[in-house]
């Protein structure tokens, strides 16, 4: 595989909307890239990314009436193909950035020799929200049950919600779910929150907002959709089950940033640093973009903007280094 003929421009790991731009981009610069696309392995972890959970997204511009995640994601893969990216429905199982080219693999990480070799690498790898590990989650994900209030918090005009965590996210989507919701109810496993001085006050003096000390969910119920949620009390160990039919769990995120641990910088919690006001890495040729360096914004029109960015780095990093 030392053939420079068969070194990759471009290899784009993820498929959420930052990979998928990039290849949008990196396509109609000609740099055929490959796009390595995840493959699906549970009902949170499939090609596509997190859009791929929700129902209607509302808030994508181009779209007045609104469009489906799912449907949304295959227009951007769709329009990627259109221009030549080329897809594969695969797993990275492991990467070595420490010489040109970078080589990564897919299927077994021990193999000797690498499946692709690229001169730049995009990572898009994104991240996950942090779930409470229920069976039920899985199904009524999208169905009442979410994990972004700015994205879904318009759906639920007039419902009693509850939002499941005790930090500043927790609070951050609280407050601004009273702005549609009858009521919301904070569910937090201890009785006292995580959350800076500010965010409490903030939600303490919110009379939209009550709390449930020392409670866990233990069954979000609906057949189709949420009606109701089943809490108990950990001092007292009592069951209660509430008419909640918006649940929005808010108890941390994760990077999907495993792969890359060792090899690119990265915070404390785990997500790629980028240099500022670029999406380079500290590996030169390397570049990351989406949620798995973005900690702030997590919206999919702030991940496309970003592999938008990420593709034109790139395009750059090759004008100035590729040979011939
Ligand atoms: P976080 O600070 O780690 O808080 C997570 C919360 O979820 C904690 O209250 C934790 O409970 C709870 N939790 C974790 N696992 C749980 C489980 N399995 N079941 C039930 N509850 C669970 O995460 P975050 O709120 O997403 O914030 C992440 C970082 O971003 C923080 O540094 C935060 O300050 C920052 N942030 C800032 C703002 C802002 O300033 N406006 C907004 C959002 C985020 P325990 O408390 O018992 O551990």
């Amino acid at each position: 595989m030392s053939d420079s003929s068969q070194i990759r421009h471009v290899v784009i790991i993820g498929s959420g909307p930052a990979g998928l731009t990039a290849a949008i981009y990196t396509a109609r610069a000609n740099l055929e890239p490959l796009v390595i696309e995840g493959e699906p392995s549970s009902t949170s972890d499939q090609p596509g990314g997190q859009l791929m959970l929700t129902t209607e997204v509302e808030n994508f511009p181009g779209f007045p009436e609104g469009i489906t995640g799912p449907e949304l994601m295959s227009n951007f893969r769709a329009q990627a193909e259109r221009f030549g990216a080329e897809f594969l429905t695969s797993k990275v199982t492991r990467v070595e950035l420490g010489a040109h080219p970078f080589r990564i693999w897919v299927g077994n990480p021990d193999s000797p020799e690498p499946s692709y070799l690229a001169n730049t690498l995009i990572v898009s790898t994104g991240a996950q929200s942090v779930m409470l590990g229920l069976e039920d989650e899985g199904r009524l994900i999208g169905h009442g049950l979410s994990t972004c209030a700015t994205c879904d918090g318009f759906f639920f005009r007039e419902h009693q919600i509850c939002v499941v965590g005790g930090g500043d996210s927790a609070m951050e989507e609280a407050l601004f779910l009273t702005r549609f919701a009858a009521k919301v109810t904070v569910i937090h496993r201890r009785d006292e929150l995580r959350a800076s001085k500010i965010m409490q006050e903030r939600a303490f003096a919110n009379d939209k907002i009550d709390f449930l000390w020392d409670s866990v969910v233990t069954g979000i119920n609906g057949d189709t959709s949420v009606e109701s949620v089943t809490v108990r009390n950990v001092k007292t160990g009592e069951e209660t089950t509430h008419p909640f039919t918006g649940v929005f769990i808010a108890i941390g995120h994760r990077p999907n940033t495993e792969l890359f641990q060792g090899q690119l910088e990265m915070t404390d919690a785990g997500y790629i640093l980028t240099a500022a006001g670029s999406t380079a890495t500290n590996v030169d040729g390397v570049f990351a973009c989406g949620d798995v360096q973005d900690d702030t914004y997590r919206q999919a029109v702030t991940a496309a903007g970003s592999g938008c960015a990420a593709a034109i780095d790139a395009e750059r990093w090759l004008e100035a280094n590729e040979a011939g």
